[in-house]
């Protein structure tokens, strides 16, 4: 069996930023990310057109709260809006710990993060990698685990969880290649 203290379930852009963000606040933290595809494989790595943030970089007027409106708006209301309003808030200050983990956004001639206009959205918001944000992201992300010793587990599928008490204690997973099985 195999044992780490955190076991995060799907891998790429929003498991991989988990994981950093368990390590920052307790480094001691044994985590490990399972994913079945290889990350150049994942949904994250085909994003292109950008990530949007109210940081007014290029537009002044715009607003975490016109983002907000945007977002549930392109939703038709179906998203959860307290969702959208956490989402929409953090949205600058999670752009800024991205370039602090070293993505490499694509910059104005004054140097800040670059912006542009992207469908649903009423300002200039969408920060962007050329045309590989996604790409980008992903790629310090995975440095980023490997400098803190996450564990990576790719190309394994998870079949099932593990319940005690009604709390996921646990994963049963095998690895695609040759089908071997492991209890974490
Ligand atoms: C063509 C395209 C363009 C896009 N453009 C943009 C854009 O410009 N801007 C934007 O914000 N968003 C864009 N998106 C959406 C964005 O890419 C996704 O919302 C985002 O990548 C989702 O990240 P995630 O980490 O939640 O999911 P994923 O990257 O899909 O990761 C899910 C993980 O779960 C794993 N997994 C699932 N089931 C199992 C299992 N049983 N066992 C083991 N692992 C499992 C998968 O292997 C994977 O690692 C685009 C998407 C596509 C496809």
């Amino acid at each position: 069996m195999l044992q780490h203290d955190v076991a995060i379930v799907g891998g790429w852009l929003a498991g991989c930023r988990a994981a950093l963000e368990i390590k920052s606040l307790i480094p001691t933290v044994d985590v490990a990310v399972v994913a079945k595809t290889h990350p150049i494989q994942s949904h994250s790595v085909a994003a292109q057109g950008g990530i949007a943030a109210s940081l007014k970089n290029v537009d002044p007027k715009d607003s975490w709260e016109s983002h907000a409106f945007n977002t549930v708006k392109g939703s038709d209301y179906l998203a959860d809006q307290d969702a959208v309003i956490l989402l929409t808030k953090e949205a600058p200050d999670a752009i800024i710990d991205l370039e602090h983990l070293g993505v490499l956004f694509s910059r104005l001639k004054n140097g800040k993060i670059a912006q542009r206009a992207f469908g649903g959205h009423t300002h200039n918001r969408t920060c962007y990698v050329a045309d590989k944000i996604g790409h980008a992201i992903l790629h310090e992300l995975v440095n980023n685990l490997h400098c803190n010793g996450v564990t990576i587990y790719d190309e394994w599928y998870i079949v099932q969880l593990i319940f005690e008490e009604g709390d996921a204690k646990g994963i049963i997973m095998y690895r695609i290649e040759d089908g071997k099985l492991e209890i974490v």
